[in-house]
């Protein structure tokens, strides 16, 4: 990380000030596990600590440390609010513009504070007074866990900071299988599991707690699944009526899209889940190799991420929505059929 910067944020902490730290909406481990890490580390160093989640997260995080702690933006908008326009500095992690905070874009837009962004998806706006961002980090988390070891306070993480760390890692990583894992990466994990966090039991704390519903509810996913091998494509719909017949819960679809890219030749998969309350249909893309979704979700899903996983909307109903993504393949025909892996 630039030494410049990492002066320049040593030297603002060193008086207590009043902090928000804000992941991205919908957070995931990365997102959730960033911000509570952070927490931990500036709360040390006497700071008046908010962390602010424009809306719930999953279940499956919920017994991370410091998660209890969150305001929720969507649900305790007044108090959320109060924080932020006192806060004389703002932490943005696990994303790189106000929108993906979702309905807290126009409160953000509007405060004279000090920003920081620690974030690796491409193409970051130009909002912050520092902005650490690298696209070539596996996770906010690994650029975190460098943040505090960079400013000299590697002594300051606790095994519950590195529980938070090693649990973004593990999640945006795919448990270390994307080819954002670096030797680094391997090398921060293994000295967070020095610093205290257990790797089994955050596995099993992640990964272990199916619901027979989330089940029932992959089964009807891996029953839509539809496999077109002329484009190295497979996806999967769910609607909101199959939703609701399997009692879903935020987070349980997570994950099931990599089902469809688990397909042997298949580089390119994508998931559209129906959201009747907001009038979309969220859809997540992945892929293997060099094949760039990032750019396919920008271009087409008003969206965007990473090269290998971004996420969008749909505005159309689901047919329609099933005819414009069949509609866009044959422009990547060549590209998909090219793709080594
Ligand atoms: P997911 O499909 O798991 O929701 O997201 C995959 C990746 O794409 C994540 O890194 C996430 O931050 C990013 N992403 C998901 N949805 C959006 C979106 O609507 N806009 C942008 N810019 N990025 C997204
Ligand atoms: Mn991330």
């Amino acid at each position: 990380m630039d030494k410049k910067m990492l002066q320049t944020l040593r030297e603002r902490l060193q008086q207590p000030h009043k902090i928000v730290i804000i992941p991205h909406k919908n957070p995931d481990g990365d997102a959730i596990g960033s911000v509570t890490a952070l927490c931990g580390y500036l709360e040390q160093l006497n700071h008046e600590v908010t962390m602010i989640s424009p809306n719930e997260f999953p279940d499956f995080l919920n017994w991370l440390p410091l998660s209890e702690e969150f305001v929720i933006y969507d649900q305790e908008t007044d108090k959320a609010t109060e924080k932020l326009k006192e806060a004389e500095m703002t932490f943005h992690l696990d994303h790189n513009a106000f929108h993906r905070t979702g309905q807290m874009e126009e409160v953000l837009q509007n405060l004279n504070t000090f920003f920081v962004m620690v974030d690796h998806h491409q193409q970051p706006d130009n909002f912050a007074d520092l902005t650490f961002s690298d696209p070539s980090m596996s996770s906010t988390c690994e650029m975190i866990y460098h943040l505090i070891t960079g400013v000299g306070d590697a002594k300051l993480i606790t095994p519950a900071m590195a529980t938070s760390m090693y649990t973004g890692i593990l999640t945006d990583t795919g448990s270390f299988k994307y080819r954002s894992t670096t030797p680094t990466t391997m090398r921060v994990a293994a000295d967070l599991m020095d610093m205290g966090a257990n790797s089994e039991s955050i596995n099993r704390k992640i990964y272990d707690v199916n619901t027979p519903s989330r089940m029932k509810l992959l089964g009807v996913a891996l029953s839509n699944l539809r496999i077109l091998p002329e484009y190295r494509t497979a996806f999967i719909t769910l609607s909101q009526q199959e939703l609701d017949e399997n009692n879903f819960n935020k987070g349980d679809t997570e994950g099931f899209v990599n089902y469809a890219l688990s397909l042997n030749d298949v580089v390119f998969a994508q998931i559209f889940i129906e959201k009747e309350s907001e009038g979309i249909i969220k859809t997540s893309l992945r892929s293997k190799g060099d094949f760039d979704v990032n750019l396919m979700a920008r271009k087409h899903w008003d969206g965007g991420g990473h090269r290998n996983a971004a996420g969008g909307k749909s505005e159309l109903d689901m047919d329609a929505t099933m005819e414009k993504l069949i509609s866009i393949l044959p422009a990547y025909e060549k590209e998909l059929l090219q793709t080594a892996i």
